[in-house]
């Protein structure tokens, strides 16, 4: 059986085994504190993270702590943040995110997502505004260690690609599909995220992925069924 017709559970484990053999395996602690990592998240849609760490900066410099940004006036909180894409929008979901903390647990705090199963604590991070199910599995695995599998256009991609998911799936599909064949670890499921980032920026890009390059072309579909195909004939 060629290895690119395997079913998508054996290739997800062969994709985490060859992206652990080409990449540094990863320490999974977490990079910054848990509201940091929340807010953050919701600065970078869209936008490079010099920019979204310029953003974070400049709005914790101006108003000096999540109260502060929290009552800070629209436009000057949208100018602090100016940086980012679209900070008109991320202005009232970031003020709003922090009432609704401070609302519902007296203070701006979200350590207590520690000690909640996944699921509520997925539920209760998504209904904030401007949390979706990317940056809730974020926070949640980089954060508290909780074993989610964050899907950003880098893991959709080439989990498409080599087949792991179908053409049709959702990135809120691929998120359930990709837990369920790959190792329940957060480490490992944190190595596999981080992997997939790395090799999407460097080799598997959007307009012309380096497939000649790739550790996984013996198992991708787009290799075998498209690209190679389109070589040979070209030959
Ligand atoms: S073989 Fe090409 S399309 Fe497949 S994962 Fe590698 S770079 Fe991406």
């Amino acid at each position: 059986m060629d290895a690119h017709t395997l079913p998508p559970h054996d290739k997800a484990q062969l994709t985490h085994e060859l992206l652990n053999q080409e990449y540094k395996r990863l320490k999974l602690e977490p990079r910054r504190s848990h509201m940091h990592e929340l807010i953050s998240t919701m600065l970078s849609h869209r936008t490079n993270h010099k920019d979204e760490e310029k953003a974070y900066h400049t709005m914790l410099e101006r108003f000096g702590d999540w109260e502060g940004i929290m009552k800070a006036d629209f436009d000057a909180l949208a100018d602090a943040i100016q940086t980012t894409r679209y900070p008109e929008q991320k202005v009232p979901q970031i003020q709003q995110t922090l009432r609704m903390i401070k609302e519902e647990r007296g203070e701006i705090n979200i350590d207590f997502l520690e000690d909640m199963p996944v699921d509520e604590a997925l539920n209760w991070l998504t209904k904030l505004p401007g949390v979706g199910l990317k940056t809730a599995t974020l926070v949640l695995l980089f954060n508290f260690k909780k074993p989610v599998m964050p899907v950003d256009t880098h893991v959709f991609r080439i989990s498409q690609r080599v087949g792991l998911i179908g053409a049709k799936a959702t990135a809120n599909k691929a998120h359930a599909i990709l837990l369920e064949m790959l190792p329940q670890e957060p480490v490992e499921l944190y190595n596999f995220h981080k992997h997939m980032l790395r090799h999407g920026q460097r080799i598997c890009t959007f307009f012309s992925p380096k497939c000649e390059e790739c550790v996984l072309n013996s198992i991708c579909n787009y290799y075998q069924d498209v690209r190679q195909k389109g070589i040979d004939k070209a030959a």
